[in-house]
C-alpha cells in the first residue's frame, strides 16, 4: 500500500498516544495477529513487536530476519530464538518498563503466563487497541480496498458465463479464486464460500467438504473476496441455476430491499445498531425475522472482520473513512438462503458503494 515508512511510525505513535504513553507488546505466532504487526510495521511474518515511546523493536527468528529487514525499514530487527517469551522479557527488562499493555483478544493465556513469570513487570490487558485504530481508513487504505472490491467483481463477472449444471461447488470456488489471483489478487480475502441448493442456508459453508453438483432450480451463493496490499474485500451474490423458483424470487426481493435500504442509511454519525435496525424490520415484516440470525455487517481491512460492527449488539458509531459490509440474508433450512453483501465507505453524507456487481434481480445462470 505504501512505501512511505513514516506511515508506520505515525501509526505506532498514534497507538502509544491512545495508550496514554504506556508501552505495548504484540506478537504474531501461527497467524495469531498478522494484522497488528503488518499495520504497525509492514512486517508480514511471525515475531514480537515491543513499542515504548518512540522506541520500537521487532524480535523474530532466522526464518524471517531478511524478510523483516526488507519490510520494516528503520525499525530495529533483533534475531533471536525465543521471541515469544525469554527474549521478549529481556527487552522489556532492558528498558526498565514496569507496565506493558497487550491486546487481550489476541494473546493466549499460555503466552501471558510464560511472560509474566519472567520478570518484574506488569502486563496490562486492553481489548484490541490496534483494531480500534484501524477502524477509520486512510485514503491509501481505501484505495486498496476499492481495488480488492473491483478485482472480486470482475473475477465474478468472468466466472458466471462459465457456470454449467453439473459443475461442483469446490471446482467453482477454485475457478473463482484462480480468476481473482490471475487478475492480481494477493491471495483470497478469506475462504471462498460457493454453495448450492439447501447448502446456501449454511452461512460459512466449506465447498471442499460438500462438493455438491449444481442442478437446475438450485440457488447458488458466492461469498468471496480478493486481497490487495493485505486489504480484503467481502462480497456475496446469490443467483439461480436455470430458472429460479417463485419462492427464491420472493426471498431475493426482500433481501435486496433490506440491503438497499440499509445502504441508504449508512453515513457518519449513525450507530451500528441504527443501521442494523433499518434492514432487520424489512425481513421481519416479511415474516422471516427468525431466519436472519447474524449481524448486518462488519468492518473490512487487513482482516475480514474488524470494526465497526453493524448489529443489534454493536457499540460503534460510524465515522468518515470506515469501510463496512452490508449483508442481510434469509436462510430457510431445507430450502436454502439468499444473502446480498456489498462493501461501503462511510462518508459525511452517506456512503460510497465499492462493490459494483449487479444485484437488481435474481440472475439465472448455467443454461
Ligand atoms: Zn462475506
Ligand atoms: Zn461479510
Amino acid at each position: 500500500m505504501t512505501s512511505d515508512r513514516t506511515v508506520y511510525a505515525n501509526r505506532r505513535r498514534a497507538l502509544i498516544e491512545s495508550l496514554a504513553g504506556k508501552a505495548f507488546i504484540a506478537y504474531n505466532y501461527e497467524h495469531s495477529d498478522r494484522a497488528t504487526l503488518r499495520y504497525l510495521t509492514g512486517f508480514t511474518g511471525e515475531g514480537t513487536l515491543l513499542l515504548s515511546g518512540d522506541d520500537g523493536i521487532l524480535l523474530t527468528d532466522s526464518r524471517y530476519t531478511e524478510q523483516a529487514k526488507r519490510e520494516v525499514g528503520e525499525l530495529r530487527v533483533h534475531e533471536c530464538r525465543d521471541w515469544m517469551a525469554k527474549d521478549a522479557a529481556a527487552e522489556i527488562l532492558a528498558r526498565g518498563l514496569e507496565t506493558v499493555v497487550f491486546a487481550a483478544r489476541r494473546a493466549t493465556y499460555s503466552w501471558f503466563d510464560a511472560l509474566r513469570k519472567l520478570g518484574q513487570f506488569t502486563l496490562v490487558d486492553v481489548a484490541d487497541p490496534t483494531n480500534d485504530l484501524r477502524a477509520v481508513k486512510t485514503e491509501g487504505e481505501i484505495e486498496s480496498l476499492r481495488k480488492a472490491a473491483t478485482l472480486a467483481d470482475s473475477a465474478f463477472g468472468d466466472l458466471l458465463p462459465e457456470i454449467r449444471v453439473g459443475m461442483n461447488e469446490a471446482d467453482i470456488a477454485l475457478r473463482l479464486e484462480w480468476l481473482m489471483r490471475t487478475a492480481g489478487s494477493d491471495g483470497v480475502g478469506f475462504e471462498t464460500n460457493v454453495s448450492c441448493a439447501d447448502n446456501t442456508a449454511l452461512n460459512h459453508y466449506n465447498p471442499a467438504l460438500g462438493r455438491r453438483s449444481l442442478r437446475c432450480g438450485d440457488l447458488l451463493l458466492f461469498d468471496f473476496g480478493a486481497c490487495v496490499d493485505g486489504y480484503r474485500s467481502d462480497i456475496t451474490r446469490t443467483v439461480a441455476v436455470g430458472s429460479a423458483t417463485k419462492q427464491a424470487r420472493e426471498i431475493y426481493e426482500i433481501v435486496l430491499r433490506a440491503n438497499m435500504e440499509a445502504i441508504s442509511a449508512v453515513r457518519a454519525g449513525v450507530t451500528g445498531v441504527a443501521v442494523d435496525a433499518v434492514a432487520r424490520p424489512v425481513i421481519t415484516d416479511a415474516g422471516h425475522g427468525d431466519r436472519f440470525g447474524h449481524g448486518l455487517g462488519h468492518g473490512i481491512g487487513l482482516e475480514v472482520h474488524e470494526r465497526p460492527s453493524l448489529s443489534t449488539l454493536s457499540k460503534d458509531t460510524l465515522a468518515v473513512g470506515m469501510v463496512t459490509t452490508v449483508e442481510p440474508g434469509i436462510y430457510i433450512p431445507g430450502f436454502g438462503g439468499v444473502r446480498i453483501e456489498d462493501d461501503v465507505v462511510v462518508t459525511e453524507t452517506g456512503c460510497e458503494v465499492i462493490t459494483a456487481f449487479p444485484k437488481d434481480r435474481l440472475m439465472e445462470v448455467g443454461t
